[in-house]
C-alpha cells in the first residue's frame, strides 16, 4: 500500500459522462455549452458528496478545452486539459468559504478576477460552502458578481441554499443536485471494486450504498475502510460488522415470530440483539422499516420504493405473503409509538419488550385468524366461522361454495399463479398443537421460515383445492333472494362482529354501504384498492354473506371510491335543480306562475 489513493479521489470523474447519478444536470450544462448560453454565475446546491465540486471542475475544464469533442466532453489531451488533470491550471481558482470567509479572502479573489487569463478562454472561480461567507464578505463579492468580466465564470456551491442571500440567488443560474440513487451508487462501487481487483458481494455493496444516504463520496470512503479491514474480498458480514448495522436476518426472524405470535422467541432474539451491542431504538426503527418494506412489496406500484438487492427483495416477497396490509399498518403503528416514546422511558429494554408483546398480540389476533384457519383450525366457541370451513363436508347439511371473488380487482395473484413446488400443493391441515420449534439463532438462515411459510401457502392451497373440489362436485346453486335492506343489515352485522378479527378491515368496509346489483353481485366501495386485495379478509366477508343470506351465487365487486367526485352545483340550472330537490315547492311555484327557466 505504498501509493494508496483514496477511491473518492482516484475515481473522481474527469468528464461529464463519468459523473454518477446526475444526468439531468450534466445534460443541461452540456447543452448550455453547446448553445453558447452559459451563464456567468452558477449556484450548485444539494447535499454533501453528490458531485457539486466535481461538476464545477469538469465544467471549468470543458469550457477551457482547446479541442472540445462533439459530445461536449473535454479532450483530456490538450494543454489546458492536462494542466487541469494535474491540478496545475491557472484558470481555475477554488476557495473554500468554510475556512476562508473573511472580507480579505474575498478581496484577494476579486483582485484576481481583474486579471484576464493568459492561456485558455475562461477563468473559473469555484467557491465552496458559499453560505459560510460573512455578511461583509458577501457584500464585497456582490459587486463583482453583478458586473463580472466576460472571461470570468463563478460557480458557487452550497449544501444550504436557504442561507444564500436573495441578491446572490437572483444573479445565479440554479442547479439542484439530488441525492444519488442507491442503485447508481452500488453500480459505481461495483465498477471501482472490479478495477481494484476486489471481489465484493452485491449485498455488501448495496448495504454500503444504502448507508451512504445518497452521497457517493461517503460510499467510496466506507468502501476503502472496509477494503483496508477485510482485504480483497468484501462480504455482507464484513460490511455489517464494520458499519455496526443490525443484520437483516434478525428482522426476518423477528417478523416471523410476530406472525406466529411467539412471544418467548421474540424476547429471546431481542435479548441476543441487545447482547450484541445494539440499542433498542435502533432495533425498533429497523423493525419498522422492515415492516414497511413488507408492505411496499405487496403492490407492484410501490415496489420501486423498496431499496434492496434482488435476492433480498425475493426474501421480502416471500415473507410478505404472511401478512395482510392492515396487519402491517397496525404493527407499524405499534413500532412508531414505542420509537417515539423510547427516549423518555426509564427502562428501555422493558419498553421494547412491551412493544414486542403488543406486536405478538396483533400477530395473535390478526394473522392467526386471517391466514391460518384452514391450515390450523382454531376452535372458536361462540362464533360462526367466517372463513372457508375446515370442517368435514358432511357436517354441513347445506352445500357450500368457496368461490373466491370473481372480480379482477378482488382477485389475489396467488390464486392464479401456478405453484412452484408441487409438493406443497397438497395442503396438510396441521393439528392444533405445539408449533414446530424454530431455532432462534439468526446464523442459521431461513430453515424455520420455510417451515412456517407453508402455513400461508397451505391456507391458500387449501382454499384453492376446496374450490376445485366444489367445482368438481357440481354443487347446486342456492339463490335465495334478498333485498338491499337485508344486505345492509347483514353487512353491518359482519362489520360489527369482525371488529375483533381485523379492526382495520371492518372499519374500512363499514365506511360505505354496499349496493346490490343484478345477478347477486354486491358492489362495495373501498377507499383503497389494497383493502379489496386483502384476499383473506375479503373471502371471510364473502363467506359470511353467502351463509347469512343463504345464497352461494353471491360475488363481490370492489369499487375504489373517488373522493373528489362529490358533485358541486356550478351552473344556475344545477343550482336550481339542487334547490328543487330540497324544496319541491319551488317547481310548483314555477309552474303556478308560468315561469320559464332561462338557463
Ligand atoms: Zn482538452
Amino acid at each position: 500500500m505504498d501509493n494508496f489513493i483514496v477511491s473518492a479521489r482516484k475515481y473522481r470523474p474527469a468528464t461529464f459522462q463519468q459523473v454518477v447519478g446526475q444526468t439531468a444536470i450534466t445534460a443541461t450544462l452540456q447543452n448550455a455549452i453547446r448553445n453558447n448560453h452559459l451563464a456567468q454565475a452558477f449556484l450548485f446546491t444539494g447535499p454533501r458528496g453528490v458531485g457539486k465540486t466535481t461538476c464545477a471542475r469538469i465544467l471549468a475544464k470543458t469550457i477551457n478545452c482547446e479541442n472540445l469533442k462533439e459530445t461536449i466532453e473535454p479532450c483530456d489531451a490538450c494543454e489546458s486539459c492536462e494542466s487541469f488533470n494535474n491540478s496545475a491550471s491557472f484558470n481555475v481558482h477554488e476557495l473554500d468559504a468554510a475556512s476562508n470567509n473573511s472580507v480579505d479572502d474575498i478581496r484577494t479573489l476579486v483582485d484576481q478576477v481583474r486579471i484576464p487569463p493568459q492561456v485558455g478562454k475562461f477563468k473559473v472561480y469555484i467557491i465552496d460552502e458559499v453560505h459560510m461567507l460573512s455578511q461583509a464578505a458577501f457584500n464585497a463579492f456582490l459587486k463583482t458578481l453583478e458586473e463580472p468580466p466576460a472571461y470570468a465564470k463563478f460557480i458557487l456551491a452550497t449544501t444550504e441554499k436557504h442561507k444564500i442571500l436573495p441578491t446572490i440567488l437572483s444573479r445565479c443560474q440554479l442547479y439542484d443536485f439530488k441525492r444519488i440513487q442507491v442503485e447508481d451508487i452500488s453500480k459505481h462501487l461495483a465498477y471501482v471494486a472490479e478495477n481494484e481487483g476486489v471481489a465484493a458481494e452485491e449485498e455488501a455493496l448495496h448495504t454500503i450504498a444504502q448507508k451512504s444516504d445518497g452521497a457517493l463520496r461517503d460510499a467510496l470512503s466506507t468502501f476503502d475502510q472496509i477494503v483496508s479491514y477485510s482485504g480483497d474480498s468484501i462480504t455482507y458480514k464484513n460490511v455489517i460488522e464494520n458499519l455496526n448495522i443490525l443484520d437483516y436476518e434478525y428482522y426476518f426472524q423477528v417478523t416471523d415470530f410476530i406472525a406466529d405470535a411467539d412471544l418467548s422467541q421474540l424476547l429471546l432474539i431481542f435479548s441476543e440483539i441487545i447482547e450484541n451491542g445494539f440499542d433498542g431504538q435502533h432495533f425498533i426503527t429497523g423493525l419498522n422499516e422492515h415492516l414497511r418494506n413488507l408492505m411496499v412489496i405487496q403492490d407492484p406500484a410501490t415496489l420501486q420504493l423498496l431499496l434492496a438487492s434482488p435476492s433480498v427483495k425475493e426474501r421480502y416477497r416471500e415473507q410478505s405473503a404472511r401478512f395482510s396490509i392492515p396487519f402491517l399498518i397496525q404493527a407499524m403503528e405499534v413500532c412508531n409509538k414505542y420509537d417515539l416514546s423510547y427516549k423518555t422511558s426509564n427502562n428501555k429494554r422493558l419498553h421494547i419488550e412491551i412493544a414486542l408483546m403488543q406486536l405478538a398480540k396483533i400477530g395473535n389476533s390478526d394473522i392467526q385468524q386471517t391466514t391460518q384457519p384452514i391450515a390450523k383450525p382454531k376452535p372458536r366457541e361462540d362464533k360462526k366461522p367466517f372463513y372457508v370451513s375446515s370442517e368435514p363436508k358432511e357436517s354441513k347439511p347445506e352445500p357450500k361454495t368457496t368461490d373466491t371473488p370473481k372480480d379482477a380487482e378482488t382477485k389475489n395473484e396467488s390464486f392464479n399463479k401456478p405453484l412452484a413446488e408441487p409438493k406443497e400443493s397438497i395442503a396438510k391441515p396441521k393439528p392444533p398443537g405445539p408449533k414446530p420449534q424454530i431455532d432462534p439463532s439468526p446464523k442459521e438462515e431461513g430453515n424455520g421460515r420455510k417451515i412456517k411459510n407453508i402455513s400461508i401457502k397451505a391456507s391458500l392451497n387449501a382454499l384453492k383445492k376446496k374450490q376445485e373440489e366444489v367445482e368438481d362436485d357440481d354443487v347446486p346453486a342456492i339463490t335465495t333472494a334478498f333485498d338491499q335492506e337485508k344486505l345492509n343489515d347483514t353487512w353491518v352485522q359482519f362489520t360489527n362482529s369482525y371488529q375483533k378479527d381485523s379492526p382495520s378491515f371492518s372499519h374500512a368496509i363499514a365506511k360505505h354501504m354496499p349496493v346490490l346489483k343484478e345477478g347477486f353481485v354486491i358492489e362495495y366501495q373501498v377507499d383503497n384498492i389494497l383493502i379489496a386485495k386483502d384476499i383473506l379478509n375479503v373471502t371471510a366477508l364473502l363467506e359470511y354473506l353467502k351463509d347469512e343470506l343463504n345464497n352461494n351465487q353471491i360475488t363481490l365487486k370492489a369499487v375504489v371510491a373517488d373522493n373528489k367526485k362529490e358533485k358541486i352545483a356550478y351552473t344556475d340550472r344545477e343550482k336550481f335543480e339542487e334547490m328543487a330537490k330540497k324544496y319541491p315547492g319551488i317547481i310548483a311555484l314555477k309552474d303556478q306562475m308560468n315561469l320559464e327557466l332561462e338557463f
